[in-house]
């Protein structure tokens, strides 16, 4: 969620015509102050009175400080004397009863305010102006005078509130978290009997699985405020503001409390700390450190609790999960079928959609998409549907925007030559009669050599039903048609013709889940069978370290481990080939002639393929 900018009270284009403004002003002032003496000439009082007295001067203007000299014949004052104000002017030996005198109450109107101007407004105008530069500094720039607030965004007043209702599925999360909101309700309930209300509860999910919303649900539900803030916020710049904004926001949380602190992305503070070589004093170190002493310094009947979330709940540190700190945990997973069809239904809920429209298809094709990739599908089926002026959403907007946030978008304009071409399909042919032939792979659900996002071209394979388990035979048989694309070119080009078709991604790919599976799965050979080795994550002065816990000997037998599961992948895949070249051949010509083949196609073209008993494991 992108929060909303908190509004400066004067935008930057009215700061810079206010000070435009302020600098003319100033000039003018200035200017007029010190143009009222310009061309009157300085003389005394006695030699005023003394020509006054024999006829040369006129008139005698007379103001609280000066008086100002108007000689005969002039029309204009030309001198002026700074009046003696002991006496008056008569008393100090004026005569002549010719002279015309003018009093006036002041320095003449405009000429006073403008000296009072000079005198006080200039100032306070600078000031002003320099404060204002300050704020505007502070604001945009460095931020230097907010350093130690936290960033905390408050949602308790929002209209929006979001409630359980609102979230499908995760039914298991939200009657966990039931409890919790009970206790921001109903806290006399359970001190009553002595029970102590928990102080954290950890929500440990993948990416996009409403982990968030899970959070703000439960404010919303119990209708107390929530501060949210993401963990990497904490970390600045500067050591010891993490740990000042960890002080606000537990400040602010206790002041309206009862309340809930959401802190996401947890781990960005609370990794595991290194081996005491980082000296503890590093930044991370004490936001972590500060995060534990205001979680254990929250009296009871305090009522403030925290809910943080992370998709790596196994590298935090221990210390976050003592008793009296995180010690709930709530797990969210990805969902499953019916969880999916549920999300999807709520993200279609506001949204026009034609009667073709099959929630329950993608719900069976989106296996492993998390909420947010969900909502994401909806989303991009309503731009679609927006961006060819049409009223109501069709099923083929939605298929259009599965296909696009599962596989990226589709590039129109083919930048292949037909040699490319023919090679791509090839190349996709291969993982399809692999992946059709291989009895534990999933289905082939479609083939294309339209390029999509960075691929040349897609063939892509669905899982028939959700599946919490996965055999070795059916990871050996996703490996060998990852391979069957290399195999293909081999078997057509020769094995020195190969391209870098498949090198980017195939090859990786099926690297990673050879690697995954010795390493983690317990599925090497021999001795290795029933084994995980792992490395042990963690931060020492500032960077993640991987330590292995296993020798170099045994890191040596993981890599020739690795090595023969993909060459055997290698092999099954080039066997598979061989027997159906036939098949391979014309699901290529057919890709040449449409580009895209669907899967009845598909399976009209694979009927009658063969499984050699070479390719069998
Ligand atoms: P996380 O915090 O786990 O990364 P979010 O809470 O930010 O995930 O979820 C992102 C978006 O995904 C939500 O705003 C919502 O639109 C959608 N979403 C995720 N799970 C669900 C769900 N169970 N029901 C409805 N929408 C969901």
């Amino acid at each position: 969620m992108q929060p909303k900018q908190p509004k400066r009270g004067v935008s930057n284009r009215t700061r810079t015509i206010i000070f435009i403004v302020l600098t003319f002003v100033i000039g003018a002032a200035l200017l007029l102050t010190s143009s009222n003496n310009q061309n009157l000439e300085k003389t005394t009082i006695s030699s005023v009175i003394q020509r006054a007295n024999s006829g040369e001067i006129s008139k005698l203007s007379v103001t609280n400080e000066r008086i100002e000299v108007t000689k005969t014949g002039d029309e204009d004052p030309t001198e002026y004397a700074i009046r003696d104000t002991s006496g008056s002017l008569q008393e100090q030996g004026l005569t002549n009863a010719d002279v015309e005198l003018e009093f006036e109450s002041s320095q003449g109107g405009a000429a006073f305010w403008i000296g009072v101007a000079g005198q006080f407004i200039v100032p306070l105008i600078i000031i002003g102006v320099i404060i204002m530069m300050f704020r505007s500094a502070q604001g945009q720039g460095s931020q230097a005078m907010s350093f130690g607030k936290s960033k905390a965004r408050l949602y308790g007043n929002e209209k929006d509130t979001v409630t359980f209702k609102d979230i499908a599925g995760n039914d298991n999360a939200k009657e966990d978290l039931e409890e919790v909101v009970d206790f921001l309700k109903n806290p006399k309930k359970f001190s009553a009997v002595g029970a102590k209300i928990p102080k954290g509860v950890l929500l440990v999910g993948p990416p996009g699985t409403g982990k968030t919303m899970i959070a703000r649900a439960v404010a919303g539900e119990a209708k107390v405020p929530y501060f949210s803030i993401s963990g990497s916020e904490f970390v600045e710049m500067f050591v010891g503001v993490g740990a000042s904004r960890v002080r606000d926001l537990f400040s602010k949380a206790k002041k309206n409390a009862p309340a809930i602190i959401f802190v996401d992305e947890i781990d960005a503070v609370g990794r595991k700390r290194g081996s005491g070589m980082g000296g503890g004093h590093d930044e991370r170190e004490q936001t972590l450190n500060q995060i534990l002493v205001e979680m254990d310094g929250f009296e009871q009947g305090q009522n403030v609790i925290v809910l943080a979330a992370t998709n790596r709940a196994d590298v935090l540190d221990p210390a976050l999960l003592r008793p009296g700190r995180f010690d709930r945990r709530v797990n969210i997973g990805l969902p499953d079928r019916g969880d999916r069809e549920a999300i999807l239904d709520v993200h279609f809920k506001n949204k026009p959609k034609a009667k073709d429209v099959d929630i329950k298809a993608l719900a069976g094709k989106t296996a492993g998409s998390s909420g947010a990739d969900l909502a994401n599908i909806v989303n991009e089926a309503a731009i679609k549907t927006a961006r060819r002026n049409a009223k109501k959403i069709t099923n083929k907007d939605v298929i259009g925007a599965f296909e696009k946030v599962a596989i990226g978008p589709e590039r129109k304009k083919s930048m292949m030559s037909e040699e490319e071409k023919e090679l791509t399909a090839y190349h996709e042919a291969g993982h399809a009669i692999v992946g059709h032939v291989l009895p534990e792979s999933d289905m082939v659900h479609k083939v294309t050599i339209v390029s999509r996002g960075h691929a040349g071209g897609v063939t892509w394979f669905i899982p028939e039903r959700d599946e919490a388990y996965h055999t070795i035979g059916w990871y050996k048989d996703v490996l060998a048609r990852i391979m069957g694309g290399r195999a293909a070119e081999k078997i057509i080009y020769g094995a020195e013709n190969i391209t870098t078709g498949a090198g980017g991604s195939d090859l990786q790919k099926a690297a990673e889940i050879a690697r995954d599976m010795v390493m983690n799965m317990g599925m090497g050979s021999g001795d290795l069978r029933d084994l995980v080795f792992s490395t042990d994550d963690g931060m020492m002065l500032g960077r993640m370290t991987h330590e292995k816990l296993y020798s170099e000997e045994t890191a040596n037998r993981i890599d020739t481990e690795v090595a023969k599961l993909m060459k055997e992948a290698a092999d099954r895949a080039e066997e598979v080939i061989k027997a159906n070249k036939a098949l391979v051949e014309k699901l290529k010509v057919q890709l040449l002639a449409k580009e895209t083949v669907e899967a009845d196609e598909i399976l009209e073209i694979f009927k009658g393929a063969k499984y050699p008993a070479s390719a069998k494991l």
